[in-house]
Formats: C-alpha cells, sequence, structure tokens
C-alpha cells in the first residue's frame, strides 16, 4: 500500500493547471480523479484507503493553497454496530468573508454491497467509482479550477464523510457526516464559518455514463427556487444531463441542511443498475457524465445567482 501512494501522489499533484482565462471543466481529469480513489480500494470508514485519501487530500492542499479543515466526531455506524471516528473534510477557496456558497459529496464507500445479486458478494465493500467518487471527483477538479481563477465569492466544498453506512430501508440511518456539519454550521470551531450561505448542492451519483439527472423532489418542496436556478442555469448551458422534471425522492445530504432552513438541491441519478454491488467499478462511469455536473457547477461559481432562495 505504501508503494502504491508514492506511485499516486504524483497522479494528483502533478496536474497540469490550465491557463487563466482558458477555463474549461475538464471530464477527464475528473474521470481520472475518480479512478484514483478507486485504485486506492473502498474508502469504507476507518479502513487505510480511507486515511490514503484523506492524506492525499491533505497533500494536495498543501501543494495548491487550499485551506482544509477536518470535522471529526465518533458515531455507532447503523450499518453494523460498531462505533467509529467519522471525519468530514471542508476545503475553502476565495474570499473568507462575504457571500459563500457550498457544493458537497460523499466520499466513503458503504461498508457492504447489500444489493449485489450475488450472495457471496454482499459482505464486500462497495468500490463506490460512482457511489462517492463520482461526486467527489467534480468537486477536487473544480477545486483545481479555482486554484487558477480564484473564484468571485467564498466556495466551501463539503467531503462528507458516513453517508453510507445506514440500513437499508431506513433512510434517515444515512447522512452521519453532513447531519454533524449542518448542526455545527456557524458555530464556534466548526469549519463552516457561516450558517447562510446562498445555497449547498449536493452531488452524489453523477458519473454514471449517459447520466440523467431529474429535480430531486425533496430539494423541489423545500427550496424550490434554488433547486430551479440551477436547473435553469444547465438549461441555459444547454447541459442536456439535466431534466427538468420530479425524479425520485431521495434522503440525501441535502437533508440535514434543508432542516436547518438552508436552501440544498441533490443532483443525482438514482437509476443506476449498480448501485451498492460489487459492480460499482469505473467501467459504469465516464468523463462526459463528469464533465456535465462539473461545467455547471463552475458555472454557477462563476456568476453566482444572488440572493433570494
Ligand atoms: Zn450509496
Amino acid at each position: 500500500m505504501r508503494a502504491l501512494c508514492a506511485f499516486l501522489l504524483p497522479v494528483l499533484i502533478a496536474v497540469a493547471l490550465p491557463a487563466a482565462g482558458a477555463e474549461v471543466f475538464s471530464g477527464s481529469r475528473a474521470m481520472d480523479l475518480l479512478r484514483w480513489q478507486c485504485a486506492l480500494g473502498p474508502r469504507t470508514p476507518g479502513s487505510e484507503a480511507h486515511a490514503v485519501f484523506r492524506r492525499e487530500v491533505a497533500a494536495m492542499a498543501d501543494s495548491l493553497g487550499w485551506r482544509l479543515s477536518e470535522d471529526r466526531f465518533s458515531a455507532i455506524t447503523p450499518l453494523d454496530g460498531v462505533e467509529r471516528e467519522f471525519i468530514n473534510l471542508v476545503i475553502s477557496l476565495g474570499p473568507s468573508s462575504g457571500p459563500r456558497i457550498w457544493f458537497g459529496a460523499h466520499y466513503d464507500c458503504r461498508l457492504v454491497a447489500d444489493q449485489d445479486p450475488v450472495a457471496a458478494s454482499r459482505s464486500l465493500p462497495v468500490l463506490g467509482a460512482n457511489d462517492g467518487a463520482s461526486g467527489t471527483a467534480v468537486l477536487l477538479h473544480l477545486a483545481e479550477l479555482l486554484t487558477v481563477t480564484a473564484p468571485p465569492l467564498g466556495v466551501d466544498l463539503l467531503l462528507f464523510d458516513g453517508e453510507d453506512q445506514g440500513v437499508s430501508g431506513k433512510p434517515t440511518t444515512y447522512c452521519l457526516g453532513s447531519e454533524h456539519l449542518a448542526a455545527g454550521a456557524g458555530t464556534f470551531g466548526s469549519p463552516l464559518s457561516d450558517a447562510a450561505p446562498l445555497g449547498l448542492i449536493v452531488v452524489d451519483m453523477v458519473g454514471e455514463s449517459g447520466v440523467r439527472i431529474p429535480m430531486e423532489p425533496l430539494s423541489l418542496q423545500y427550496a424550490g427556487v434554488w433547486t430551479r436556478t440551477v436547473f435553469e442555469r444547465a438549461g441555459e448551458l444547454g447541459l442536456g444531463a439535466f431534466v427538468p422534471a420530479p425524479g425520485r425522492s431521495t434522503y440525501d445530504d441535502h437533508v440535514p441542511f434543508l432542516r436547518r432552513g438552508i436552501p440544498a438541491v441533490d443532483l443525482i441519478d438514482f437509476e443506476y443498475a449498480a448501485w451498492h454491488t460489487a459492480d460499482d467499478s469505473p467501467e459504469n462511469c465516464s468523463a462526459a457524465s463528469l464533465e456535465q455536473v462539473g461545467t455547471l457547477l463552475l458555472d454557477l461559481v462563476r456568476r453566482p445567482p444572488m440572493g433570494g432562495f
């Protein structure tokens, strides 16, 4: 594992950052960041791969000048009853005062592939190419781009831990990390200095080849203006992956924020055959899908929709 890390480190750090002003979200770079996460192995809470992921993100932050904070807490893991330490990461970019926008993704992988059609595979951890690594890859590449040309407003990238360790069929046992981060927002010691950003955009399962992202109903119900604003922007940009019609209601990392009155939208394609199976691998993902999502997020930073959500 140590030799592997030494090999992987340059993949992350030796980035050919684009010139300022020639900024385009690169699906292929995001795909490299997805494959890199999967090469570490399943990033299940408490695992070595989980620790290596965090160390490598810290190395990127050092190298590129990002403000990186950790938000640690212990909790009983609903899935197996074991107490573990969970560690959210927050990368903060741009101005430290004034308006902020938040983006979120979970980086943890599910401890068990309990939806796998093969019984013997159901005790294996999920590799999480789409369910975890895809959203994380989009946010990491976004951070790289915002290193080259600073954003006009404060940007916080929330990498949630403990999203995917819930009991199947009990939605509220998921999203431990986002619950902890949302509860602390704006309080002393929280990496989220502000409890009132313009809004939060969560990206989860956005890497599937041919991704199709409808409007998530809880986002629409509790943050309708914000959700429609985000989808209207996708329409303006001609991003065909975004479908401005309601999809499947999903308890995801946006919910703890919605409950606290923070506008939050979940961008998710839940129609994924390999969901929570041993088959959630990079072969099912594509650079083109990641590029659609990243292009939208980058545009929302460059032309922030201001106020009234
Ligand atoms: Zn999941």
